[in-house]
């Protein structure tokens, strides 16, 4: 398994990227990824701030580069 950190970047423009969040209004599984790859991948993304796990077992070029994750802790935005 490798962990990579996510880069911390500016909020994107509504609509300029693919932004992946946690749902307010879900209470189950708060403190999970905010995406699950299949399990062949082997890659797993951090978020770049404080460190929670963002993205777990995704495969080299399965996220798309316009995709940011809002860390549901820190609420940063992440650039994989
Ligand atoms: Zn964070």
């Amino acid at each position: 398994m490798v962990e990579i950190k996510g880069r911390i970047i500016p909020k994107p423009t509504e609509g300029s990227r693919r932004v992946y969040r946690k749902k307010i209004d879900s209470n189950e599984n708060n403190n999970g990824p905010l995406l699950k790859g299949n399990s062949t991948g082997n890659l797993q993304y951090l978020c770049g701030n404080c460190g929670i796990l963002l993205v777990h077992n995704v495969a080299q070029g399965e996220i798309s580069v316009d995709t940011v994750f809002q860390c549901p802790s820190c609420n940063a935005y992440n650039e994989v």
